[in-house]
């Protein structure tokens, strides 16, 4: 059984509704599927970046597959998290007040709409989640290469488990966060939550053969959670990164990137230049570390203290 708010949904069934959020006027849609057995409480979120469409069109659409019979344990899905941003376009940021939602977490009651929809989030779903997947995207000015995000910085136990969570998810490169506070995924961690962030997408694009890549990630990961067996699965052959270096523009600006995401370099190769209207540069950015880049912008504007290229070193082989 699931209880948010007066919305109940009993054993064995599946519900759509809505979640509200305290003094603001845009409830999340939202799908319960509530399994015949019992067992773990997984939450899944997309769409808290609202241009970032991998995410949310296969979170739709696992929220329509997922059926009560097929589980042991509950299932919960918003798919879209950031609706007034969705709906307005406003890139990743909540419209109301123009904040970034995974920056503000754990919210507040009293904040603007973005603290509002961040603690809605976690007074009523990180009170009942046993674990947390949240998939998101480069943002719709960014290109990315897939990769999973896990904190190593919460209690060991949980951070092992969000390890293990990361292995069945079929990228390359797993991200260790030393974050454990303003993102969704980082606070639910330090909560004791065994969470993870996918990322697959960016550019204001999305296909179905990305969309796929994330249900199938999602599936495996949620009937894997709920017990069976972890050899009927499979634990990929991944790189782990850590050192994560995000570099923010040091000035407004027209931005030429060097590489592409994905691609590894050596310390001192630079990454790419920054140049004013009149083609005079400004800035050339440089590797500090030997690395692979996880995102970088990607379109021709750049803006002062927004974010750049972020990119990362490979410290082990996971296999
Ligand atoms: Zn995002
Ligand atoms: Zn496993």
């Amino acid at each position: 059984m699931i209880k948010i708010d007066d919305w109940v949904i009993e054993k064995g069934e599946k519900a759509q509704g809505k979640i509200k959020i305290t003094g603001y006027g845009i409830a999340m849609p939202a799908t319960v599927i509530c399994g015949v057995k019992d067992g773990p409480t997984i939450l899944i979120t997309a769409g808290i970046h609202s241009a970032e469409y991998v995410g949310i069109q296969a979170a739709m659409e696992l929220a329509k597959e997922f059926q009560p019979e097929e589980l042991k344990g509950n299932v919960i899905i918003v798919p879209l998290v950031n609706v007034s941003g969705f709906e307005h376009r406003t890139m990743s940021l909540v419209y109301e007040d123009g904040k970034n939602l995974n920056r503000v977490f754990p919210g507040d009651p009293e904040g603007t709409a973005a603290d509002r929809i961040a603690y809605a989030i976690v007074t009523k779903l990180f009170s009942i989640a046993d674990y947390y997947i949240d998939l998101h995207s480069g943002d719709g000015f960014e290109q990315l290469h897939p990769y999973v995000y896990y904190v190593g910085v919460v209690d060991e136990k949980t951070a092992e488990k969000s390890l293990h969570m990361a292995r069945h998810i079929g990228v390359k490169y797993v991200v260790r966060s030393t974050t454990a506070t303003g993102g969704a995924y980082n606070y639910a961690s330090s909560l004791g939550i065994p969470s993870i962030l996918i990322e697959r997408g960016g550019h204001s694009y999305w296909t179905w053969e990305e969309v796929e890549q994330d249900k199938r990630d999602v599936r495996h990961l949620v009937f894997h959670l709920q017990g069976k067996a972890c050899h009927g699965l499979k634990h990929y052959r991944q790189m782990l990164l850590e050192n994560v270096v995000y570099e923010y523009a040091p000035y407004t600006g027209c931005w030429y990137p060097s590489k592409k995401p994905g691609e590894y370099f050596f310390k001192g190769e630079e990454l790419g230049e920054l140049r004013d209207y009149y083609g005079n540069l400004l800035y050339t950015s440089i590797a500090t570390e030997n690395g692979v880049v996880l995102y970088q912008t990607a379109s021709l504007n750049i803006i002062e203290d927004g974010p750049m290229i972020a990119y990362a070193a490979i410290t082990e082989t996971l296999t």
